[in-house]
């Protein structure tokens, strides 16, 4: 019988690659413009950076092909983000052609939530599954000193437009930094539980951008636990880790919130994630510094079948594993330079 346009078809075994370390090729991160409306002093604060030139941004088409082509090696996970994937315009046109493409089973998207309350309808009517939003604080004068921006506003409305639009099983993303914002978690939990949105905590980590990092400025998801015990009693572990960042927990009355401990407890083991840039490099790992470049083989006119083949011998041959090699660093201190950064878009919260 032949085959359904309609159905997506599992890869064959030939075509499905397994990387050195036995993680397979599941899950895509695509980043559609290395520019952000937020200057977030852990990812991207200083004003001025060598931005990619326009002409070389891949277009929805280009990126709706090399989608296309990943999930025919097995991705079903695919995730837009940035920079700030709603500066891109028009993002909702992207939306559907992927939609559309029946292998993608998970299309969420990552957003500072600024713009979100303008597009999220659109959004949802072109096909988005999920969305999860930034937010570090609740306290405007604190989200002014760590954004350098006066759009908290716009956040909350963002958050709330998620779930008017309909989206469920939308998340909160919070990075936790000492003596910044440690004291709002149980804060935060309750503000999630208002919204219907599940709060996850993320480690401070050291990746490019965070030109202000230090581990004494990691609050641990040891302390995380902790700290929200005092408050809310017994904390249950609420699922064991399967290939996503996040560690469930529940709260007694049964809320369940994540931790992403990548600095503490990396888990490079399961990590199925891959990275395109907006220009189209390939990162196989959220410490590589370099990528490769897809974006110049589909431009010489690579078809489908090169593509993938050049992408499951590169992940055949896949040996990453970033964080914990950071984790065994001895004295641990910023990855990536001021000056490195200011030079090359795709290090500085262009690819996250
Ligand atoms: N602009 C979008 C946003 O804010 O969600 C998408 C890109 S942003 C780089 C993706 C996520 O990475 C955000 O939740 C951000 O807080 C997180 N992030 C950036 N730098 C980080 C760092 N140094 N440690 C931990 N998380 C970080």
């Amino acid at each position: 019988m032949l085959p359904d346009a309609q159905t997506p078809q599992e890869p064959s075994p030939g075509s499905a690659p397994a990387d050195q370390l036995g993680r397979p090729l599941r899950s895509l991160r695509v980043s559609v413009t290395d520019r952000c409306n937020l200057r977030c002093n852990y990812c991207m604060p200083q004003e001025e950076y060598v931005w990619l030139p326009r002409q070389e941004l891949l277009t929805f088409e280009e990126i709706a092909r090399l989608v296309e082509v990943f999930t025919s090696l097995g991705v079903t996970d695919v995730r837009l983000t940035g920079g700030e994937p709603l500066l891109r315009r028009d993002l909702p046109s992207l939306v559907a052609m992927l939609a559309a493409n029946p292998r993608v089973r998970d299309l969420a998207l990552t957003t500072n939530g600024v713009l979100f309350s303008e597009q999220a309808e659109a959004l949802r009517d072109a096909g988005l599954h999920r969305v999860t939003l930034s937010l570090d604080t609740l306290r405007p004068e604190r989200f002014l000193a760590l954004t350098g921006r006066d759009s908290h506003a716009q956040v909350l409305a963002g958050i709330a437009a998620a779930g008017r639009a309909g989206f469920t099983k939308s998340k909160i993303d919070t990075v936790v930094i000492r003596g910044v914002n440690d004291d709002e978690l149980a804060d935060l939990i309750e503000f999630g539980r208002g919204v219907n949105a599940e709060v996850r905590f993320i480690e401070y980590m050291d990746v490019g951008g965070a030109t202000d990092w230090s581990l004494d400025k990691v609050f641990t998801r040891a302390e995380m636990l902790e700290r929200l015990a005092q408050r809310y009693g017994k904390i249950a572990a609420f699922e064991t880790r399967s290939s996503a960042p996040a560690e469930r927990f529940a709260l007694p009355d049964g809320t369940v919130f994540g931790i992403i401990a990548s600095t503490t407890t990396p888990f490079c083991k399961s990590c199925d994630r891959s990275r395109l840039t907006a220009d189209g490099l390939w990162y196989l790992c959220l410490y590589a510094q370099s990528g490769v470049d897809l974006r110049k083989m589909l431009r010489a006119g690579a078809c489908a079948d090169e593509l993938a083949a050049r992408i499951a011998s590169i992940w055949r041959a896949r040996t990453d594993r970033g964080a914990e090699l950071r984790a065994a660093t001895g004295h641990r201190g910023v990855f990536i330079g001021i000056d490195q950064l200011r030079q090359d878009p795709h290090l500085a919260g262009g690819r996250e």
